[in-house]
């Protein structure tokens, strides 16, 4: 395929989010399926495959965004970008509440967190035992989080 990402590519990706879905920051490990490669910019809207393009996120994130860029406000229907790892830093779009919640505080945290379902029930549940277990966020994830 043209525009396929090496194996390298992948590892390099991998390696720089510690295994880390940097949108939900669930760790590789804590997933039913491996991470997936995101184009944060998609292949669809002109984004390319290159290093500063690419995301490590888990399949509910990656299926949930699919090719969207962003979506609309609740409260006014403006158009708003989603969160960007690599332009972004997560802690200041979003906040994680002890009981597991992760809150927008932000209109690209609100569009984010909405449409790619950061607090669908399953997922909330699995965070919240993950928390009792004390492994979220994961030592990866709050590395991931000070940058
Ligand atoms: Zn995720």
């Amino acid at each position: 395929m043209k525009d396929a990402v090496s194996a390298a590519l992948r590892e390099r990706v991998r390696s720089r989010a510690y295994g880390v879905c940097e949108y939900c920051l669930i760790h590789q490990r804590q997933a039913w399926y491996s991470h997936q490669i995101d184009h944060i910019i998609s292949r669809k809207h002109g984004g390319r495959t290159t290093f500063d393009n690419l995301a490590l996120a888990c399949g509910i994130c990656n299926n949930a965004k699919g090719s969207d860029l962003g979506s609309l406000t609740r409260r006014q229907a403006v158009l708003i970008r989603f969160y960007h790892p690599r332009n972004d830093r997560w802690a200041e779009h979003f906040r994680l509440n002890d009981d597991g919640v992760i809150d927008p505080i932000t209109e690209i945290g609100e569009v984010t967190c909405r449409i790619f379902g950061f607090n669908a029930r399953e997922r909330l549940l699995e965070r919240r035992a993950l928390l009792r277990a004390g492994d979220f966020p994961s030592i990866e994830a709050l590395a991931l989080m000070r940058e």
